[in-house]
């Protein structure tokens, strides 16, 4: 269980993190979402105690980072996967780890099993790929065989494979009733991974719900029909409050009604239906529209044309 209450970090004049309260509990995956900048990272260091809050608390099981009495066999963390001797083999690595926390050695072999770097356990992590270097790190990570782990954007520039590995390995340790804390700015690796979201932007806490319940509430419904009676249809939908657009291959896309009421509408008014598809509206343009008014830079794009990209992507 990780504890953070009015949680605040100032860098200067960027307020980092901005009063954040959450819990973080075992048996499931939270996912931690924000854009780029938005605090994910300095909140997971004050976590671990490698920054002071400015103000306000975050526990790890009741106790800040700094008052336990075995760190690594409470909490285990991937922050910086680059941050590895490249001279040392990956081994030797564990060994350093494993010394400097009393950690026994044979856990060095069953964490390398683990994370399936065995046969390049003696070989310089210089060498290493990216995903290798993640895995190492994971590897690290879970030598403690802690209780909570956290992990900063673990499947950043991984490949499918390394991707899926990577969620597999979380749902496994969630399943084992451990703690799993996993930022990402990926919406859509999120959608398939955590169980529940604490969505932050501009270091404030924005949204704190199971991942349903966050597309639930922030994705507008959305109908793709197709009908040879194109216009009558428009004329009814519109009439019946919904917003039309048009969709690939002549299809329609009405948002602002059900599935079930456009049906009802099409047959209490003779219109042929030839498809009728309730769309989900995907986590990623979900949290674009929550998160659209905290961004800080909008990459060169006029003011809602995010906005606009978002509802292009979930007709498409
Ligand atoms: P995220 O992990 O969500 O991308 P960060 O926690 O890295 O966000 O950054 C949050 C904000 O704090 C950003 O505006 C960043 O520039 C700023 N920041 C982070 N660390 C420092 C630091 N050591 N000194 C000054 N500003 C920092």
């Amino acid at each position: 269980m990780i504890e953070a209450r009015g949680l605040t970090k100032r860098y200067g004049d960027t307020l980092a993190v901005d009063n954040l309260s959450f819990t973080v509990a075992p048996g499931r995956i939270t996912g931690f979402l924000g854009p780029n900048g938005a605090g994910k990272t300095t909140t997971m260091r004050l976590i671990l105690g490698l920054d002071r809050p400015t103000s306000g608390t975050v526990t790890v099981d009741g106790k800040p980072f700094g008052q336990l009495a075995w760190p690594m066999r409470e909490v285990g963390a991937l922050l910086d996967a680059k941050a590895v001797h490249g001279g040392r083999s990956a081994y030797n690595h564990l060994l350093c780890v494993a010394q400097t926390n009393n950690l026994p050695n044979r856990r060095i072999g069953e964490v390398l099993e683990l994370v399936g770097l065995s046969e390049v356990a003696r070989k310089r992590s210089k060498g290493f790929s990216l995903g290798m270097g993640q895995r190492l790190g994971i590897a690290a990570a879970l030598l403690g065989d802690p209780k909570i782990l956290m992990f900063d954007e673990p499947v950043n520039g991984l490949d499918p494979e390394g991707i899926l590995w990577i969620r597999n390995l979380m749902k496994a340790l969630a399943s084992e009733g451990r703690t799993v804390f996993v930022s990402s700015h990926l919406m859509s690796e999120m959608e398939n991974t955590a169980d529940h979201l604490i969505v932050i932007g501009r270091g404030k806490l924005i949204s704190d719900c199971t991942t349903s319940e966050f597309i639930a509430a922030n994705s507008q419904q959305s109908v793709r029909v197709r009908t040879p009676q194109r216009e009558e249809l428009v004329a009814l939908a519109s009439a019946a409050g919904a917003t039309v657009r048009d969709d690939a291959g002549g299809a329609l896309v009405l948002l602002g009604l059900t599935a079930a009421q456009v049906g009802d509408l099409a047959f209490e008014n003779g219109i042929r239906l030839h498809e009728l598809a309730a769309a989900h509206a995907s986590l990623e343009q979900a949290f674009m529209e929550l998160t659209a008014s905290s961004v800080e830079f909008h990459a060169g794009l006029p003011a809602g044309a995010g906005r606009e990209s978002a509802h292009a992507g979930e007709v498409a």
